[in-house]
């Protein structure tokens, strides 16, 4: 058994950004907390990396839009150094020949868009009133724990009814409304209210980034609204850069979780969690170094916890074919590229760099690019979220230098004859397709890195490198994410807890499901 001194209340396997939230809650709460991470720093997808020498950049995660403001006061993230190089990024949805679309914030449109259409502008704002309507009622319920379904107890009972009522007051409009697009698809909702191509493009694209889906696909209205219920700077569904990249986000919730009294050991892969009669009682690493625990709590995707690090030994063969099932392929992958220079974009000055540019000319082009992706094949005219991220945060490189980061869809997880021979391919590809904007950009860079999702499987042990640790559809939501019987932060095996996205309420940069799962365990106390 491990001593006395070194034993600890809580282990958190994983110091991904969810894992250090929850460890920063348990900690104040007066727990002693552990948090064993594979990596050689904490952070998970939302770590920093330097790609090149002197050049660093946000690893995965790239933008800050969902980071929950509760959990960003509780923890005192400014006070551990958390700013924004960039309060409110600004989308531009590029056109080759220069007639670009500028949104401010959520969806919120300039006159850019009157070249296109005269009825768009205001159309879109009656629809983008709507989409934040919902995404609301959304949010309010991402901050609690799911109940369960057809349980006697009353807590369950009364936070189903509390759900019924929430979509009662939407009204009878909206509510509507919502029973009408949440089965669509976004392709649907766009050509029904809206007109020119390259705003419905961008919106499309946006609604399947980090997905398994085109905009003709269901569940594509979804991934749009779980967008809209971030939020940065206090203003609903808008778009922040933090200063430092994502790392510092993610370095302040680790410094959070220090001061609250947790230890936080890198470079500590786990192994296993130990079962000792019949509940969870601490881990292996890979080492072969035990340490005890009175619960275990796991911030890696639920397929890592169940299957590997726990073992389907210690659960139900029906729990096992659920969690095996949870649709985890990856389709995002992520470029970096180190630049002598700053580009020059078609039509964009160079303040205009600073903010987050789309390739997503119109919802046929999403389209098309995801097909290649059924087929096993990347896109060869790929849709791409580009930001240079040194505009506002010169730092991050050295003099004089820059940096564009990229997400490029799509990318499936498995490509026909493997990516090892494709990889240069399709980042010429990507910069090929860049640079019908920018042209003269591949004459700049001077270093490039491609990870596809094997290598985020790889390099982040995240599954398929799902972007939300598993497809975030109607089916593997809410009381059934990550699966039904696992989808309070309790896997069925007492002692352990999960606190990853691949819990409610999915991925994204939240850090809900983090306090979610804490306050979950500081209720059942020792109970559990
Ligand atoms: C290409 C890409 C781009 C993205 N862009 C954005 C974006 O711009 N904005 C945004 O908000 N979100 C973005 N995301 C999503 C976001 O990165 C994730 O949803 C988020 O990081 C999930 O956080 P997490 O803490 O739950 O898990 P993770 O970040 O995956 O962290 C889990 C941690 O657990 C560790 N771990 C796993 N197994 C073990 C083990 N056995 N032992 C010890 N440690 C272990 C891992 O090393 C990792 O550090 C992006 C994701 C991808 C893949």
């Amino acid at each position: 058994m491990t001593p006395a001194a070194n034993r600890y209340d809580a282990i958190i396997i994983g110091g991904g950004h969810n894992g250090l939230v929850c460890a920063a809650y348990l900690g104040s709460a007066g727990q002693r907390v552990l948090v064993l991470e594979a990596a050689a720093a904490p952070g998970g997808a939302a770590a920093n990396v330097e790609f090149s020498p002197g050049f660093t950049v946000s690893g995965c995660a790239h933008i800050l839009n969902m980071l929950d403001p509760k959990v960003s006061r509780d923890l005192n993230l400014a006070s551990h150094g958390l700013k924004l190089s960039l309060p409110n990024l600004k989308t531009i949805a590029l056109a080759e020949d220069g007639r670009h679309i500028t949104f401010d914030g959520a969806l919120a449109t300039n006159d850019s868009l009157q070249v296109y259409s005269k009825t768009d502008k205001a159309n879109l704002a009656d629809l983008r009133r709507l989409l934040l309507r919902i995404g609301k009622l959304l949010k309010d319920f991402y901050g609690t724990v799911p109940p369960r379904l057809g349980t006697e107890s009353w807590s369950d009972r009364i936070a189903l009814a509390k759900l019924g009522w929430a979509i009662r007051r939407l009204g009878r409009n909206d509510m509507r409304e919502m029973l009408r697009i949440a089965g669509c698809n976004i392709a649907d909702v766009l050509n029904d209210e809206l007109e020119s191509d390259l705003l419905k493009g961008a919106i499309g694209f946006d609604a399947v980034l980090g997905t398994e889906l085109g905009p003709r696909s269901p569940n594509s209205v979804f991934s749009l609204l779980h967008r809209l219920t971030g939020e940065a700077n206090g203003i609903p569904g808008a778009l922040a850069l933090p200063e430092g990249g994502m790392g510092a986000v993610t370095r302040a919730m680790a410094a959070a979780a220090e001061a609250a009294g947790a230890d936080i050991r890198t470079g500590s892969p786990v192994a296993r969690i130990l079962v000792e009669n019949d509940r969870a009682m601490g881990v292996a690493l890979e080492t072969g170094e035990v340490i005890h625990a009175d619960i275990v709590v796991s911030n890696a995707d639920p397929k890592t916890t169940y299957l590997k690090l726990l073992g389907p030994q210690y659960l139900d063969t029906g729990f096992v074919r659920r969690v095996k099932n949870i649709r985890t392929r990856g389709t995002a992958a992520k470029l970096h590229l180190a630049l002598d220079g700053l580009p020059e974009f078609t039509g964009l000055d160079a303040k205009e760099l600073g903010q987050r540019l789309l390739i997503a000319p119109s919802l046929d082009y999403v389209e098309r690019a995801f097909n290649h992706c059924k087929y096993g094949e990347y896109s060869t005219a790929p849709a791409i979220e580009m930001i240079i991220p040194t505009v506002n945060d010169a730092a991050l490189a050295p003099q004089g230098k820059h940096i564009l980061s990229a997400v490029v869809q799509y990318a499936p997880y498995e490509l026909k004859g493997g990516w090892e021979n494709a990889r240069d391919e399709f980042i010429d590809t990507a910069i090929k397709t860049i640079s019908a904007y920018a042209p003269g950009l591949e004459g700049r860079i001077i270093a490039r890195e491609l990870l596809t999702p094997r290598d985020i499987e790889e390099k982040y042990r995240m599954p398929g490198g799902h972007w939300h640790h598993g497809e975030l559809a109607l089916d593997q939501l809410y009381m059934m994410r990550p699966v039904p019987g696992a989808a309070q932060y309790a896997a069925p095996l007492p002692g352990l807890y999960t606190c990853g996205a691949g819990g409610h309420p999915g991925g994204g940069v939240m850090g809900i499901a983090g306090k979610n799962a804490a306050d979950r365990i500081l209720k059942d106390g020792k109970s559990r």
